[in-house]
């Protein structure tokens, strides 16, 4: 209609930035509406971390099923239905979607169905198949998440699939070439590998997952290894050419061109923000070449009343990164003094063994210009970890030498998922080696590893010498 539908905040996006961003607002007494396009929950539960979990867990399960003889446990005739895996898998995204429709509801946030964009800094069009409708707005919080990036030569299609077609697949490829060893690729190619896959990762530069420490990712390319997977790097991934049944890589690596074949290539070599299609650049709303939002610490753009968050603005695209954000956006239109600080901020990895960070590493921290003592403990000589038989990696903790502050920790190793959690809230209270050392963990976890690498920071560790 002609009308313009009045509110206070108005978030683009259901993502995890998003819809917590809308929440906050409404808990905090504005008159909130929330637009989306496609699915409620965004990239994250629909075709990104939710799904992706799931499916990893069902293909440590059949792993598992076949690899268990160290435990004297002897299986036969295993079997792969896919069909159930895929199952599985919507039946967990479903129940989250599910659920932050009732959360929004729950908490009088308007949801609305369609595309939107902005006509100027106080009003938003909202198309949808049939109709489109002006909303008026005091407040904006953009929340629009990325999409994966196509490079030429490997125009999506049936057999060059993104993150997205991989998630989605009928069958566990014989055959799955990923471009791209980033924690995205990596993931997902581990799974497949579990699943049977016969895998090969084109990594452009000198190693993988290169977002962590080379320590870290040690144990994760030995595992692989084991896996039967194999890694190239330095290689270029050149073109793709769908065949009968499947695809040929063609890509270049230490001057030779190579092939390879398969029945799927997966792309993904990185996102790109969703900000081209909003009106942002009309209305003068600050951005990168490359689409990256400029924003304050309160999640602020250029413009006054309008804010960005998640995958769209500067930092790791990480979905708990938007959700803590949308919180900041939240308050700070909500008159509070809600400000980002990305230092506590952890990044992980869902391969095996796990990766986690949070805070600086050293050679961060000494760039940073403090004097370091760091400290780490292995999981081979916790009891928990030798009991799951599951011991490569280890805790890693750098603090301020002066005092013993957590400056930040790495953990590569079963749970670093969760362990990590931890030493985020170390690291957020600034809290000392000697806090850590002293706090009471349960025996036997592998929660005790960042309590004794906290013993080798303060020089007194009970299990290692
Ligand atoms: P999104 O989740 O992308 O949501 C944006 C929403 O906005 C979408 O629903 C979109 O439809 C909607 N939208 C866009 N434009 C418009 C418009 N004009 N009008 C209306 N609606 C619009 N992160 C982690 O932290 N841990 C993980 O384990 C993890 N695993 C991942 C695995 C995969 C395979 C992928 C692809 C990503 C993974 N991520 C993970 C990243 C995570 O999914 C993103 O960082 C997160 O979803 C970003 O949240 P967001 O709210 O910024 O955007």
């Amino acid at each position: 209609g002609d009308f313009a539908v009045e509110t206070d905040t108005i978030v683009i996006g259901a993502g995890p930035g998003g819809y917590v961003a809308a929440i906050r607002a409404a808990q905090l007494g504005q008159k909130v509406t929330i637009v989306e396009k496609a699915e409620l929950g965004g990239v994250c539960l629909n075709v990104g971390c939710i799904p992706s979990k799931a499916m990893i867990a069902s293909s440590h399960k059949y792993h598992d099923a076949k690899n268990s003889e160290d435990f004297g446990v002897s299986t036969e005739g295993v079997s792969l239905d896919f069909s159930k895996v895929q199952e599985f898998k919507n039946g967990v995204v479903k129940r989250l979607t599910g659920g932050v429709e009732s959360l929004l509801k729950g908490n009088k946030v308007e949801i609305v169905r369609g595309e939107a964009y902005f006509v100027d800094a106080n009003k938003l069009k909202v198309m949808d198949e049939k109709n489109s409708q002006t909303y008026e707005f005091k407040h904006a919080i953009i929340a629009t998440g990325s999409r994966p990036i196509e490079i030429p030569g490997f125009k999506f299609g049936e057999r060059i699939i993104d993150s997205t077609g991989a998630l989605a697949l009928k069958e566990a490829p014989g055959k799955l070439v990923v471009i791209g060893g980033g924690y995205i690729g990596t993931e997902l190619g581990t799974a497949y590998a579990n699943f049977g896959s016969e895998v090969t990762i084109l990594e452009g530069t000198k190693d993988i997952l290169g977002g962590f420490e080379k320590q870290m990712t040690q144990p994760v390319k030995k595992n692989l290894k084991k896996k039967g997977v194999t890694i190239v790097t330095e290689a270029m991934a050149k073109s793709a050419e769908e065949t009968e049944n499947g695809v040929k890589v063609t890509y270049e690596a230490k001057g030779e061109t190579h092939e390879v074949e398969a029945d799927y290539v997966l792309v993904t070599v990185g996102r790109r923000p969703n900000t081209d299609e909003l009106g942002l650049e009309e209305m003068g709303v600050k951005m990168t070449d490359r689409g990256i939002i400029e924003v304050d610490k309160q999640s602020r753009t250029s413009i006054d009343n309008i804010f960005a968050i998640g995958d769209i603005v500067p930092g790791l695209q990480l979905a708990h990164k938007a959700s803590y954000e949308g919180k900041v956006a939240a308050e700070a239109i909500s008159g509070e003094k809600s400000e980002v600080d990305y230092l506590a901020m952890p990044a992980v990895c869902f391969t095996e063994p796990e990766l986690a960070s949070v805070g600086f590493t050293e050679a961060e921290a000494k760039e940073e210009g403090f004097k370091v003592k760091s400290g780490k403990f292995p999981f081979a000589a916790n009891g928990r970890a030798l009991g799951l038989n599951q011991t490569d990696g280890f805790v890693k903790l750098v603090t301020r030498e002066e005092d013993g502050l957590l400056l930040g920790a790495q953990v590569a190793g079963v749970g670093a998922s969760d362990i990590i959690g931890e030493l985020g809230l170390a690291v957020e209270t600034g809290m000392t080696a000697e806090d850590i050392a002293l706090t009471i963990h349960v025996h036997p976890t592998l929660g005790e590893i960042p309590m004794e690498a906290a013993e080798v920071v303060l020089g007194r560790p009970i299990h290692s010498m």
